[in-house]
């Protein structure tokens, strides 16, 4: 919600058709999504171009929800449309999103407070929440929610910029030239921070000073710009381009503004020793040990005090950031319920992202609990209460449990069942009274209320190995295959073997939200799982007999007929409509109906018209590799004769479909109707064209249990076959072949990351454990472990025991707790 603006006042002034209706048009939200729209009346509803859900057919469903306030693409415009929205204020312009941001520039400029542009390759959200933390020491703070950034992202961000907040923190991210002088102009920034400079997106880059001189368009009119000084490429530039009286520097070495060495602090962590350049002296504490964090905790020092806030108070604010995760995660809890973690900051944009999150889970078998606590920074009480009720209406939370001294005064305004606690301590006493069972409970709270623990009460205990599913990374990874097809082209992704081990109904509800067409699974079983958990998707079954005709008709599935015999058996018990893929064997010569079958075919589908061929589709046997092409355009060939042969024989059209995630790379001209997305929205690119374009959605991580030193000619694990060659450390691992940790990593063979260092395995794998050299890396008891993700690649580690990635992934064990991540 924002000062209301006048809809009217804007539209009379844009480019576009403007056709005022006679509704009200002051609106304070704005929307692109028709499915979270809150107060109708007050909302302007955008119809973005191009995402299927958002797209203008939502006016309609927008309208019915009262709002009357529109932004339409131009190529909507029909007499049709503007009676189905009659009465309202309509604006028609050739881009959607550039309104958008241009009604995001207004919303800037009434703004009087700082506004804090922060960009760079790594770290942006980071430094976004850890200063909004250390500046709500001081100020009421503005920050775009989770990592808005983009150019859809930041202007929804400064769409949320109210005239109470003193300060405003917002993150800019681009991927093209030309993309930040847009978001300049939308976030006028005065304060600029650069984290720092990596690789991503280095492809639509000449070269990495291009990539910092467009990164540096965000700091055009920036009174000043914060930067470390020993990052050569940055530093230089900055120091080329604007005046010294703009540019803050820090650096480990003098000749920076600040000087800001770090000490490590024994056990506790690390002590940050700052000189100024005005000769002032502070020593701040921290318990972050890694370069990362020390980094971006140094950006924020800075920060703070450019801010004009004390050291004082800046080290208060730094002593409330712990190592947690700061991610929304989905997690199991205690008595079978679900808990979801958002319990690192509390503000009224970060609880409708996790709300809708939250929706996105599917419905739970007992009851939707909200544990949140009050919102001191976001200002008036009252109003804010008012604005939480809402959204619990909105999202249909059965259960409110508030948190905090505030909520007092305005119980009334919540839902029947309600609980209040004072504060978190009397909350973690009184726990049990809540009874808690299957259901699922969103806790989020602020920092300082410590909600951590709340989660802890909750969280069944888990065994410290997990494997977590980035699903913005899953989302990214589904969009780049999608951009390869044509408008109109299904998607079908195949979440046979539990999702490639990645967990089939978290990840198909993820799919359901994000616009997946349809969905696939091995087994009759593994469909029967997705509908109990509430999947709605039409979902198709690839190996199923006719026994198993009842369970098909009940949950609605789609089986795949591969040969002339099932398809009679299901032709003759079937007594209702039953909807069918049939298979053709081009060349795999695993299933499906050869040339010789399909007269046959013919002639049992006209006789049994209930059969109803939904989709018609082949399987590449070899897409992935470019030794095969001939081969596979064989299959495609064949493929089109006989569905062309098949379909003109019987007089219907189902979808065709051939490609899995190689083919669509590799022959996009072939996505027919639908194509079957797999391991690539992994970010498993298995062709090795572009990988790049991917990202890891998976990564396997575990803890450190035990550190030793050793002695040279000391030897390691079962049947002595680790040896020490030096002195040096090893340490132990939570993870071992029972967890899909394979038995062929041992001895040297695989790596794993640990700070940022890689770490070899020494000796064999045990069932439960295993074994790394971790000689001269200061690694502890407790410290994170990447098995595969980021670095190793879950590639990278197929290959060096000569698998593929499909076999890793669906050989992770089952007792290895599965984390929902959206960052
Ligand atoms: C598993 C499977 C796919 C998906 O393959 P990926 O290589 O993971 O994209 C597509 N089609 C069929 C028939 C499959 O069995």
């Amino acid at each position: 919600m924002i000062d209301p603006i006048d809809f009217n006042a804007f539209s009379v002034n844009h480019s576009g058709d403007y056709l005022p209706g006679s509704a009200p048009a002051q609106i304070q939200r704005v929307s692109i999504d028709s499915r979270n729209l809150q107060n109708g009346t007050s909302t302007l509803f955008v119809a973005l171009e191009g995402t299927r859900r958002s797209g203008w057919h939502f006016a309609a469903d927008a309208y019915r929800q009262q709002v009357r306030n529109f932004i339409l693409p131009a190529a909507a415009h029909s007499p049709e449309l503007q009676t189905s929205l009659s009465g309202s204020n309509l604006l028609f312009c050739q881009d959607p999103l550039h309104a958008l941001q241009d009604l995001a520039q207004m919303n800037r400029h009434a703004f009087k407070g700082t506004v804090v542009g922060i960009t760079g390759s790594n770290g942006k959200t980071i430094v976004k929440e850890w200063l909004a933390q250390v500046l709500s020491e001081n100020y009421r703070v503005w920050k775009s929610p989770k990592s808005y950034n983009s150019q859809l992202g930041v202007p929804l961000s400064v769409l949320g910029m109210e005239s109470s907040h003193q300060v405003a923190l917002l993150e800019a991210g681009i991927s093209q030239p030309g993309e930040m002088k847009r978001l300049e102009a939308i976030i006028q920034p005065r304060l600029g921070i650069f984290t720092t400079i990596g690789t991503a997106h280095d492809e639509n880059f000449e070269n990495l000073e291009q990539k910092i001189a467009e990164k540096c368009v965000l700091f055009a009119d920036c009174r000043f710009v914060i930067y470390r000084k020993d990052v050569e490429k940055i530093s230089g530039y900055l120091e080329q381009h604007f005046p010294p009286e703009v540019r803050i520097s820090w650096s480990e070495k003098p000749g920076a503004d600040y000087m800001l060495t770090v000490k490590p602090d024994g056990k506790k962590g690390s002590r940050l020793l700052l000189l100024g350049n005005d000769l002032s002296t502070y020593t701040f504490t921290t318990t972050f040990r890694d370069p990362a964090s020390l980094e971006n905790i140094r950006h924020v020092i800075v920060s703070g005090l450019v801010l004009g806030m004390s050291a004082q108070s800046v080290q208060r604010g730094l002593d409330l950031l712990h190592a947690v995760d700061m991610r929304l995660t989905a997690k199991q809890g205690i008595n079978r319920c679900r808990i979801l973690d958002d319990s690192y900051n509390n503000d009224l944009a970060g609880l409708e992202i996790a709300l809708e999150f939250m929706n996105q889970q599917g419905k739970p078998a007992g009851k939707k609990v909200l544990i949140l606590s009050e919102m001191l920074q976001e200002g008036k009480q009252s109003v804010v209460h008012e604005r939480i009720a809402r959204m619990i209406t909105h999202y249909g939370i059965d259960r409110f449990v508030g948190v905090g001294k505030n909520f007092d005064s305005h119980k009334g305004i919540f839902p029947e069942q309600r609980a209040f606690y004072p504060d978190t301590d009397t909350l973690l006493e009184r726990l049990s009274e809540l009874n808690l069972q299957e259901d699922l409970i969103l806790v989020k709270g602020a920092r300082a209320f410590h909600f951590e623990r709340v989660v802890r009460a909750l969280e069944a205990q888990v065994h410290d190995t997990v494997l977590e599913i980035n699903l913005n990374c899953l989302r990214h990874n589904f969009d780049h295959y999608r951009a390869q097809l044509k408008p109109g082209t299904k998607v079908m992704v195949m979440v046979k073997a539990f999702a490639y081990g990645s967990g089939s109904a978290e990840i198909a509800h993820h799919l359901q939200q994000i616009g997946a067409d349809y969905l696939s699974v091995a087994y009759p079983d593994e469909g029967v799982y997705l509908r109990e958990r509430g999947v709605e998707l039409p979902i198709m079954v690839m190996n199923s007999a006719a026994r198993h005709l009842d369970l098909l008709l009940r949950y609605r599935l789609e089986p795949v007929v591969y040969d002339l015999q099932t398809l009679r058996e299901l032709a003759d018990t079937a007594t209702e409509n039953l909807s069918i893929h049939l298979e053709l064997d081009t060349g795999m010569r695993r299933l499906g109906m050869e040339e010789m079958d399909l007269e046959a075919t013919v002639t049992l589908l006209q006789q049994h018209p209930h059969i109803q061929m939904a989709g018609l589709f082949s399987h590449l046997a070899a897409a992935d590799e470019a030794a095969h092409e001939a081969f596979s355009r064989q299959q495609l060939a064949l493929f089109d004769r006989w569905s062309r042969f098949l379909m003109q024989r019987l007089g219907c059209r189902p979808l065709r479909h051939v490609l899995n995630s190689a083919g669509i790379i590799r022959f996009p001209e072939y996505a027919l109707d639908m194509v079957r997305l797999g391991i690539g929205l992994f970010g498993v690119e298995i062709n090795g064209m572009e990988q790049e374009k991917l990202q890891p959605a998976v990564s396997l991580k575990t803890v450190v249990s035990q550190v030793r030193k050793l002695k040279k000619g000391e030897t390691i694990g079962y049947g002595r076959r680790g040896r020490m060659h030096a002195d040096g450390e090893i340490a132990t691992l939570a993870i071992g072949y029972a967890d899909g940790y394979d038995r062929r990593f041992g001895n040297g063979q695989a790596y794993v990351l640990i700070k940022g260092n890689k770490a070899r395995t020494i000796g064999t794998i045990c069932m439960d454990m295993c074994m790394v050299d971790v000689t001269g890396m200061d690694v502890r008891e407790g410290d994170a472990v990447m098995l595969f993700g980021e670095d190793p690649s879950l590639q990278q580690l197929a290959e060096c025991i000569g698998t593929i990635p499909y076999e890793l992934l669906t050989g992770i064990g089952r007792r290895v707790k599965r984390l929902y991540v959206l960052d």
